[in-house]
């Protein structure tokens, strides 16, 4: 199968004032584009992972090149992370029913677990991403990864489980409106979080041991 970029379910200035068009729009059309184009590429004489979807994928890309690794998870990943926002008024502003309770069983409170998760993500070191996942003993953890490493990688990341909500902390994220500041960006971020979708992700994907599907 060939994989495609799929258009953002909203306008590249959808999410302003705190993602900027232009950043939305280069970084879905030209870095994102490109993973997928790399991705192609790679998968074309390997035999042995080129029918997956693009989920199934991620379980075995430890496994394969780096090429089906870094541009696989850069995929993946990003769909996460674009299907993850919103625009401002558009979805609920924070997580309800059982995530919340987990949540709140989690952490204390939906503010300490922002902080944790916001910690993952200012606390990486160069490129990567945050993640919410839910391991497959039922807890559930914010941690980060290096590159585009993804909790679907069997062997690669020591956080094992199924991802539901995910920040994207490369400069490219971030850099042309916020430069070098990391944490202001985040702490934006959180603003556009479409925690409707991920609910959806963790009710109808994480808690049946599925990867949300892209
Ligand atoms: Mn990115």
């Amino acid at each position: 199968m060939s994989h495609v970029l799929v258009p953002l379910s909203y306008g590249y200035e959808a999410l302003e004032p705190h993602m900027d068009a232009q950043t939305v729009h280069l970084h879905h059309s030209a870095h994102h584009n490109s993973y997928v184009v790399k991705l192609n590429a790679a998968l074309a004489d390997d035999e042995e992972r080129k029918g997956l979807d693009l989920a199934s994928l991620q379980y075995v890309a430890g496994y394969a090149g780096l090429a089906v690794r870094n541009n696989g998870g850069g995929h993946y990943n990003h769909c996460l992370y674009w299907q993850n926002m919103a625009p401002i008024g558009s979805a609920n502003t924070k997580p309800f029913g059982g995530l919340e309770e987990k949540i709140d069983q989690t952490w204390g409170s939906f503010d300490k677990f922002k902080e944790a998760f916001s910690q993952a993500a200012i606390g990486r070191f160069a490129s990567g991403w945050a993640f919410l996942t839910l391991k497959s003993d039922g807890t559930l953890v914010v941690h980060n990864t290096p590159n585009h490493d993804n909790p679907l990688m069997e062997t690669v990341s020591d956080v094992q489980g199924i991802p539901i909500l995910t920040c994207d902390v490369w400069e490219h994220a971030y850099y042309l409106k916020y430069q070098n500041r990391r944490n202001e960006f985040v702490e934006n971020w959180w603003k556009l979080v479409n925690w409707d979708a991920v609910v959806n992700n963790y009710e109808q994907y994480a808690l049946q041991g599925r990867p949300v599907p892209f």
